[in-house]
């Protein structure tokens, strides 16, 4: 039982990073990739080299920390 719901965990981590990785694809076919969905801004390249699917750059990414 546990260990059934660590491998359902697992798989929920997996669908979101396989939406993640959907997005950024979009953006890419959308000649949008690299730029910040929320303030269309060029996301730091040290940033995309560490995370290829981060749709927000960092000021916008820790806005959205900040408010969770
Ligand atoms: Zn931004």
């Amino acid at each position: 039982m546990q260990q059934q719901a660590m491998a359902q965990a697992a798989v929920q981590r997996l669908v979101m990073q396989r939406r993640r990785a959907q997005a950024a694809l979009d953006r890419v076919d959308r000649s949008v990739y690299g730029l910040c969905c929320d303030c269309g801004m060029e996301i730091g390249l040290d940033r995309l080299l560490s995370d290829p699917a981060a749709p927000f750059c960092r000021d916008c990414q820790e806005e959205r920390d900040a408010a969770r």
